[in-house]
């Protein structure tokens, strides 16, 4: 078993490129005249999971441009911006989830824009570095063919290089499938080792991001054991709220960048966040 070094074999490893060709022609077309509004008002946050080889130049290209255009802060300054209302312009802030190695060459581009990341990570693949495990994690629940994880020593040179670490679970489960012992037993065994290592862990990603993966009663829980914010991978930005939100209410929307996609991409779905932006993008959406 060998790990995964180029995206074009990961697109190889899912198949349906005939479904993936068209959403690329329509995304194409569509995404021709973005034009991502810099005077608007709103925290826009954006997260990757990996930067395969094929993929450094075009990760590089993406992130100069938002780091050149647009002002990112970090993301723990994005919460309190969110809990203090306080959305005075228009402000981008990067995280990641799964820990996969790849997070070293973000912090090597990130440190050339000063920018600082949170990395959301999963305590048990940090951990067990077989590769039966590490095959069975990335194939059954991250969609992808056999790639490498970051070790602690490299989640040290991360938070030594200025960034965050999340939380994103133990293991990587479905969290929504879990009942609320057992969610409460991941949330406390995640939070520990998390703590033991690295001191503090004050932010928290569902894995698979969407409202139907996770559960509200869950997201309170995670604040209940002293969890400061909780995302989704739902799309959309922030705006400015009519009235003040309290950390319970406060849920995180992220747009997905996959840095092989153009940059043309990343402005279309940050201009149509901007568009269809609204006050109920910070709240938690029961969809059942
Ligand atoms: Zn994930």
């Amino acid at each position: 078993m060998q790990y995964t070094e180029t995206y074009s074999k990961v697109l190889k490893w899912r198949g349906g490129t005939a479904r993936r060709l068209l959403r690329d022609s329509v995304l194409r077309l569509k995404s021709m005249s973005s034009n991502v509004d810099k005077k608007f008002k709103g925290i826009q946050f954006l997260y990757f999971h990996y930067i395969y080889d094929d993929e450094m130049k075009n990760a590089e290209k993406i992130i100069q441009w938002i780091a050149e255009n647009f002002k990112v802060i970090s993301y723990s300054e994005a919460i309190q911006r969110l809990l203090d209302d306080n959305i005075d312009d228009y402000y981008i802030c990067f995280s990641s989830d799964d820990g996969l190695k790849s997070n070293m060459i973000a912090s090597k581009i990130f440190k050339k824009y000063n920018i600082s990341c949170c990395f959301f990570i999963n305590p048990a693949t940090i951990e067990n570095r077989e590769l039966a495990y590490q095959n069975k994690i990335c194939t059954e629940r991250l969609g992808i063919p056999l790639t490498d994880f970051l070790t602690w020593e490299d989640v040290g040179t991360l938070l030594a290089e200025g960034h965050e670490i999340g939380n994103h679970s133990y293991d990587h489960q479905i969290l929504g499938d879990l009942n609320e012992d057992e969610f409460e037993e991941d949330l406390k065994k995640s939070t520990k080792i998390l703590k033991e290592k690295i001191g503090e862990v004050k932010h928290f990603a569902f894995p698979r991001g969407q409202f139907n993966f996770f559960k509200a009663a869950y997201k309170k829980m995670t604040h209940a054991h002293g969890y400061t914010s909780c995302a989704t991978a739902e799309r959309g930005c922030h705006i400015a709220l009519d009235t003040p939100i309290s950390l319970n209410e406060l849920s995180v929307r992220r747009d997905v960048v996959v840095f092989k996609e153009p940059l043309a991409f990343v402005k279309y779905f940050m201009q149509k966040s901007q568009q269809t932006s609204s006050t109920k993008n910070s709240y938690w959406i029961d969809n059942q």
